[in-house]
């Protein structure tokens, strides 16, 4: 069985973003990523935005209150019902024990993290060649460090979160964007 309640892992620049969009045609479920997310809130002015822009431009994580707020929205809607690939939520070990407890309210779960690795001098690469496309202001050598330091302190302890829960899966995020699919498909139990 495919999985269909999922959560893509992985230091900025893993290919989330990328490997999302792809499963998001494949299993026809939505994309829940907080990043983008808080940056429309940023974009249209609201007072989350506000709150939360100075620490996105500085690289550092937003508060787990408001990150789980808008992601505990967004799950609740009808088309989270179906299935869900989370991009970017949880980032922290408080944030993901807030999912779980969310999911069971619905009498669901989240059914595998797939952990996207990648070393460090590529994803800084992959990250400055982003700015250059996207001109996102958080794409710049000095917080695209802060944003690596602030995943291995907060984040990467996740991997160990799911392995205890034995839905950890690791996947090697090196290579073409079709490789890294075609192993990301593998990992949640193929094609549906
Ligand atoms: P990246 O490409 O670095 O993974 P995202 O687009 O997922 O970036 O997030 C951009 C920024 O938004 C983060 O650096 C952080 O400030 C904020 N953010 C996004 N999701 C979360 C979260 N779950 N918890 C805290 N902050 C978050």
């Amino acid at each position: 069985m495919t999985a269909k309640r999922l959560l893509l892992l992985g230091p900025p620049g893993a290919g989330k973003g990328t490997q999302a969009a792809n499963l998001i045609k494949l299993l026809g479920i939505p994309q829940i990523s907080t990043g983008d997310m808080l940056r429309e809130a940023v974009a249209s002015g609201t007072p989350l935005g506000l709150s939360a822009k100075a620490q996105m431009d500085a690289g550092q994580l937003v508060s787990d209150e408001i990150v789980i707020g808008i992601a505990r929205d967004r799950l609740l809607k009808d088309d989270a019902k179906r299935g869900f690939i989370l991009d970017g939520f949880p980032r922290t070990v408080v944030q993901a024990e807030a999912l779980d407890e969310l999911l069971e309210q619905s009498g669901v779960s989240l059914e595998l993290c797939v952990s996207l690795t990648v070393d460090e001098e590529e994803l800084v690469e992959r990250l400055l060649k982003r700015a250059e496309i996207e001109g996102r202001s958080d794409d710049n050598e000095e917080t695209i460090r802060t944003r690596m330091s602030e995943y291995r302190a907060k984040t990467e302890p996740l991997t160990r979160y799911y392995d205890k829960k034995g839905t950890l899966r690791e996947v090697n995020g090196l290579g073409l964007v079709h490789e890294v699919a075609d192993r990301v498909e593998k990992a949640i139990g193929g094609r549906p």
